[in-house]
């Protein structure tokens, strides 16, 4: 049985007095049948882990490097993110890999140091409309899963977000046959290299994730949950989405 996963991905966003959110969301959710995860910006994590003491909520960062220390200035060790206490950490979000050029390479080794730092890595893939246009998503899709996701992931270590690029920010989202039709693909990627294991392995949809998109989205196949960008940002937007994703 997969544990439903509600993310919030804040990118750069947020801020100190912002993290009353979570209080909100504490007093909201003080049990859920799904987890919880916000990930605010890198210099927000501690405080935001004090906030979230005592509550179910899992807090995690956007990214990490590669390499477990060195001469890598402003950037920050999947280490460093555990031992402050988060849980979990994003890699290869489209943003990144468009500003930052970050390969599929490049994100399978930040998902490996992730796993070593014993943080879940949540690998994320996804086309952009040309590709989608052009009738090339699965391949895609097919590629970057092979190339991103590190040989030995396991469904502790591993939560795959499909994010179409053009759904993100957008408001526009994909058919749900096509989420639905990606999410299997990816089902079945992961169970022919991963075996019987895969079945365990979360699968998120991202990408305009709204309240009012939100149950049904989360009614389809293989839909574990979502990372939720803008929606995140706010206890008024992000708790009915959870309450969506509990009921689903
Ligand atoms: C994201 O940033 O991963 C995302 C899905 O953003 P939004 O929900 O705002 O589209």
């Amino acid at each position: 049985m997969r544990r439903k996963l509600a993310a919030g991905n804040w990118k750069m966003n947020g801020s100190i007095p912002g993290l009353d959110m979570i209080s909100e969301l504490k007093l909201k959710h003080p049990e859920c049948p799904c987890d919880v995860l916000l990930c605010p910006p890198t210099p927000l994590l501690t405080h935001a882990l004090q906030n979230s003491a005592g509550s179910p909520i899992f807090i995690g960062a956007q990214d990490c490097h590669s390499e477990a220390k060195g001469a890598f200035t402003g950037d920050h060790s999947a280490a460093m993110i555990a031992e402050i206490g988060a849980t979990h950490v994003i890699v290869g979000h489209s943003e990144r890999r468009e500003a930052y050029g970050e390969t599929d390479a490049q994100v399978a080794a930040k998902a490996r140091a992730a796993h070593e730092a014993d943080l879940t890595a949540i690998v994320c893939i996804g086309e952009s409309l040309e590709q989608r246009e052009a009738g090339e998503a699965l391949d895609v899709i097919k590629t970057q899963l092979a190339g991103s996701v590190p040989d030995g992931s396991t469904a502790a270590s591993l939560v795959v977000a499909y994010e179409p690029i053009w759904a993100i920010g957008t408001g526009k989202i994909p058919t749900m046959e096509q989420i639905a039709e990606v999410h299997a693909l990816i089902r079945t990627e992961l169970g022919a290299r991963f075996g019987e294991d895969a079945a365990d392995i979360r699968l998120l949809y991202g990408g305009s994730v709204k309240p009012a998109n939100a149950t049904d989205i989360f009614a389809l196949d293989n839909v574990d949950g979502a990372l939720v960008g803008g929606a995140s940002l706010s206890a008024e937007d992000f708790s009915p989405i959870i309450e969506a994703l509990a009921a689903s």
